[in-house]
């Protein structure tokens, strides 16, 4: 008999599939220094055993201040990178404080900058190459560079951009952006980090990088945990990224359908036969897809089934009908190694990094493997 904890939905995070994948990463770009992402939540995935599990990338990035102090109140002491730079004096002091890189996008940072008594040892100065979500316009990058160097010649100044388009191969927008960092790529040799998971892998940006000798950072993040299919992991299986998270459930209770009998709020399914129909113990509120429609696959005891009926709160409906040797305490996986959940995500127009992400609190993660002990974590 299953334990209480196990038929609520949860989640297993193989902490060696993060290992795993974190060594595809560093296979396909080797020497390259990896900054790995775990903002929100490492992708839903746990920030603290994330980071943990990764104790020897070379530093770890935050979308927040918070998640930066959580991190350092666990004990990490890796470097870690603020994506989006601080907003406020008291801010840019605290991260400091915390030790941070900061990520500078604008002017009002800039003054925040000069305004600070206190410095971080390393800035990354954020060049909008053509995503025109964050950034100095590359025309400005060497301005930005001595207004760094005139608040402190100690600051060592890193550039970072971003790609908007770096799933799709032979991407015309990649191309765009690779062509507006090439000027500033000519003369700087400081340290650059472009590529995100997608980029890493098909080493997008690796021709203009590669024109000087210079410190390439890598920023994973999906690739990481897994849940995306990536164009340039075209591999054999071996050396395929694999999914850290399996989101499952179990059958709390079965219900009997006689034809034209209808399951869930508004009666969106309806049974055309009998029907046998298996309540799971996972819904919106775990962070399953209110949106999902009725065939989108799930496992039950292993073996492809479909969700019927609108997804509740707490609660999902699944068909049963074939499978008469499942029912209660049976185990439902919802997405993980398959379904996958960037195949799941499709099912409603979205990608496999918001179902993982959206993944809620009352949620128990539970971790596979073995994390390293604790006097290696850095
Ligand atoms: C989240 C993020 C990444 C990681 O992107 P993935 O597609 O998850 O690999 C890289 N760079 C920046 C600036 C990001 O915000």
């Amino acid at each position: 008999m299953p334990t209480d904890r196990a038929f609520a939905a949860h989640a297993t995070i193989d902490l060696t599939a993060l290992r795993h994948n974190l060594e595809i990463f560093r296979h396909a770009r080797p020497g390259c220094p990896v900054m790995a992402m775990v903002k929100a939540n490492a992708y839903g995935h746990g920030l603290i055993p994330v980071a943990h599990a990764l104790h020897d990338v070379d530093s770890l990035a935050v979308a927040r201040l918070s998640e930066a102090s959580v991190l350092r109140d666990a004990g990490v002491r890796q470097p870690l990178v603020l994506l989006e730079g601080v907003f406020t004096a008291a801010e840019w002091q605290q991260a400091v404080a915390l030790d941070c890189e900061i990520v500078i996008h604008t002017e009002e940072q800039l003054a925040l900058m000069r305004a600070a008594r206190t410095q971080p040892r390393v800035v990354w100065v954020k060049v909008n190459s053509g995503m025109n979500r964050l950034g100095f316009a590359p025309e400005g990058f060497a301005e930005v560079v001595s207004a760094v160097r005139s608040v402190s010649s100690d600051i060592e100044i890193r550039l970072m951009s971003h790609f908007a388009d770096a799933d799709r191969e032979d991407s015309d927008l990649s191309a765009r952006q690779l062509e507006r960092l090439e000027p500033i790529l000519e003369h700087w040799t400081g340290a650059v980090s472009l590529e995100n998971s997608p980029a890493c892998l098909t080493r997008l940006a690796q021709d203009l990088l590669k024109r000087a000798p210079r410190q390439i950072w890598l920023r994973p993040g999906i690739g990481l945990y897994g849940a995306a299919s990536l164009v340039g992991n075209d591999a054999d299986s071996e050396s395929r990224l694999r999914a850290a998270m399996t989101f499952k459930a179990r059958i709390i209770a079965v219900q009997m359908l006689s034809p034209g009998e209808r399951v869930g709020y508004g009666g969106r399914f309806v049974a055309d036969r009998e029907m046998r129909i298996g309540v799971v113990a996972a819904g919106y509120g775990d962070g399953y897809p209110r949106m999902m429609p009725d065939g989108a696959p799930v496992l039950v005891d292993g073996a492809e089934s479909q969700i019927v009926g609108r997804v509740s709160m707490d609660m999902l409906t699944v068909d049963l009908t074939s499978r008469p040797s499942s029912g209660f305490g049976s185990e439902v996986i919802l997405w993980g190694r398959t379904p996958s959940a960037h195949r799941l995500a499709a099912e409603i127009g979205t990608i496999g990094y918001e179902l993982v992400t959206r993944v809620s609190d009352r949620v128990d993660r539970i971790y596979l493997g073995e994390l390293p002990p604790a006097g290696q974590v850095r």
